[in-house]
């Protein structure tokens, strides 16, 4: 048995807690910005309650960033760190999905050190700078998916360059996470079942990857355990407090397993298709691919991919955890393949050479390490749908 676990990220987890925000703030400075979406916090009243929040416990500039878009980009980590610098913010508030929370967090090692983001995302061969400063960040998911408030990674695109890299430091992590559930409460039934799916796949592959961590694994099988009985309840009855609160919780842990564990080829495999196609969801691209990817590895984690069937109701056998995870994703209604999602069948040789040139650091802790040609023939399969 073996594990490291060290978590710097203060939780406050309940529903009506984001009205704590102005009070947790203020231990941080007086001069804040909020960085969220475009339209959710706003339409669901919770950019106003954390304004509100922030200024009744002594904040004297609240600054709005709000031009953060579903798989954000470099261009808009350094727009906002650019505003943070002229504007001498203490501290950086994420407020959305993982999109915001992601971005926020690169905005505070952007803002606090030289160079732009692209110097910080993670090449396998390292990334270009290593960051020494960065500024508190609260970070309030109104999703339940990623995981992202309570680790250290900021998933960003480059636009011109076509590719989607982690940010991964120690100095990524927020202060603090106030994980609200209620904030959850206004989304669809599809955005639910995409979230919820982000948080499955983080469980699964954590549970299942190469790295050694006996801790983490328990964090993961009680994420499973959770999504597999209140995911599609969320999904049916979107404002099912319960069934909100129990993937709010589930996507927190599975995104500390991760933090631990790290991901693995489904991830590795996805954010090139994300980088090619922006529209495409990130858990929809992990949708398409997951059922070969799985059928790809339980032979190298037998025990595992048991252990995982079981959980998700199946004999305890390897084999049986491609229908586990196929039924999930036809129960939430994500049984989709990368031809549906829009991907170009002549695209399948560049998404194979971007996974090995961007993913590869992954392939050594995948359950069977994969070769270029198993890339591409699972995205073949993946594209035609499996
Ligand atoms: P998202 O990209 O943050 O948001 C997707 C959409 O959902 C946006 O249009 C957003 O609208 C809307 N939305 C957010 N909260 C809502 C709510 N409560 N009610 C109604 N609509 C809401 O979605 P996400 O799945 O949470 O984040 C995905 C991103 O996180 C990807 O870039 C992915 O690569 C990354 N990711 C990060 C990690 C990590 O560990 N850090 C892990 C997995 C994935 P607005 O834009 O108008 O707010
Ligand atoms: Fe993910």
């Amino acid at each position: 048995m073996k594990f490291d676990f060290y978590l710097p990220v203060e939780v406050l987890f309940g529903s009506g807690r984001l009205d704590t925000l102005g009070e947790v703030a203020k231990r941080y400075g007086y001069r804040a910005i909020i960085i969220t979406g475009k339209n959710s916090t706003k339409e669901n009243g919770a950019l106003e309650r954390a304004i509100h929040s922030l200024k009744k416990w002594g904040a004297e500039e609240v600054i709005l960033y709000d031009r953060v878009e579903p798989n954000p980009t470099d261009q808009m980590v350094n727009e906002a760190s650019a505003i943070v610098v002229e504007n001498k913010i203490d501290y950086i508030v994420g407020l959305g999905g993982g999109s915001a929370l992601d971005t926020a967090k690169a905005v505070s090692i952007v803002s606090s050190n030289e160079g732009y983001a692209w110097d910080y995302v993670n090449y396998p061969e390292g990334p270009r700078l290593i960051p020494y400063l960065n500024r508190p960040v609260i970070c309030i998911p109104t999703t339940a998916g990623t995981g992202s408030e309570v680790n250290r990674y900021s998933v960003i695109s480059n636009p011109k360059r076509k590719e989607k890299l982690v940010i991964s430091h120690s100095l990524n992590y927020p202060k603090v996470a106030i994980i609200d559930p209620t904030l959850t409460l206004s989304m669809s039934p599809r955005l639910t079942a995409i979230t919820g799916v982000d948080a499955f796949v983080h469980a699964l592959e954590s549970l299942t990857n190469k790295v050694e961590n006996t801790f983490a694994d328990d964090l993961a099988i009680r994420a499973l355990r959770i999504i597999k009985e209140w995911l599609p309840v969320a999904v049916n009855e979107p404002e099912n407090l319960t069934a909100r609160e129990w993937m709010s919780y589930a996507s927190m842990l599975a995104g500390i397993a991760i933090d631990k564990k790290r991901v693995a080829l489904i991830h590795g495999m996805e954010h090139p298709v994300s980088a090619h196609y922006p529209n495409v969801a990130h858990a929809e691209g992990l949708a398409a691919l997951a059922p070969a990817i799985t059928a790809f590895n339980y032979k190298g984690n037998p025990q595992k991919y048991a252990l995982f069937a079981e959980i998700m109701g199946y004999e305890p056998k390897p084999e049986k955890a491609v229908d586990a995870v196929v039924e999930l994703l036809e129960e939430v209604g994500l049984r989709v393949s990368l031809k549906e999602l829009g991907v170009e069948r002549e695209k399948l040789e560049r998404l194979t050479e971007d996974t090995y040139m961007l993913s590869r650091g992954l392939f050594p802790i995948n359950p069977v390490e994969p070769t270029v040609e198993d890339i591409y023939e699972l995205y073949v399969k993946a594209y035609e749908g499996f």
